[in-house]
């Protein structure tokens, strides 16, 4: 019976990075995803989605796609969290003070 060793190769940070980019990017193209769900799916931390979607933001911006940003939403009153420069989810509602929030929403779209 053969048995196939399985080679552990140092992949260097940067390709990494590369790799996880590629792969949120393809995902998005199919699906609209909160960043907890782009974490379960590429596997890395949730806190991590943020700093990569900032980066394929700016990449996106420059070619034919774009990234999508859904705002997130309170729950409780409605309200729109729509002038947000970071691409993580609030905790809290500055109206109501309600905790229940409806996180953003990405997704890449085709520009044209
Ligand atoms: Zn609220």
């Amino acid at each position: 019976m053969k048995r196939s060793k399985k080679i552990k190769m140092p992949v260097p940070p940067h390709e990494r990075h590369d790799t996880i980019r590629k792969n949120i990017i393809s995902l998005l193209e199919e699906y609209t995803l909160t960043a907890r769900e782009i974490s379960h799916y590429i596997r890395i931390p949730e806190k991590d989605v943020a700093s990569h979607l900032e980066h394929i933001k700016k990449t996106l911006n420059r070619g034919e796609e774009r990234l999508i940003i859904e705002s997130a939403r309170c729950e409780t009153c409605n309200f729109v969290f729509k002038k947000r420069d970071r691409l993580t989810n609030p905790a809290r509602c500055p109206l109501c003070r309600g905790r229940l929030i409806n996180p953003m929403l990405f997704s890449i779209e085709k520009r044209g």
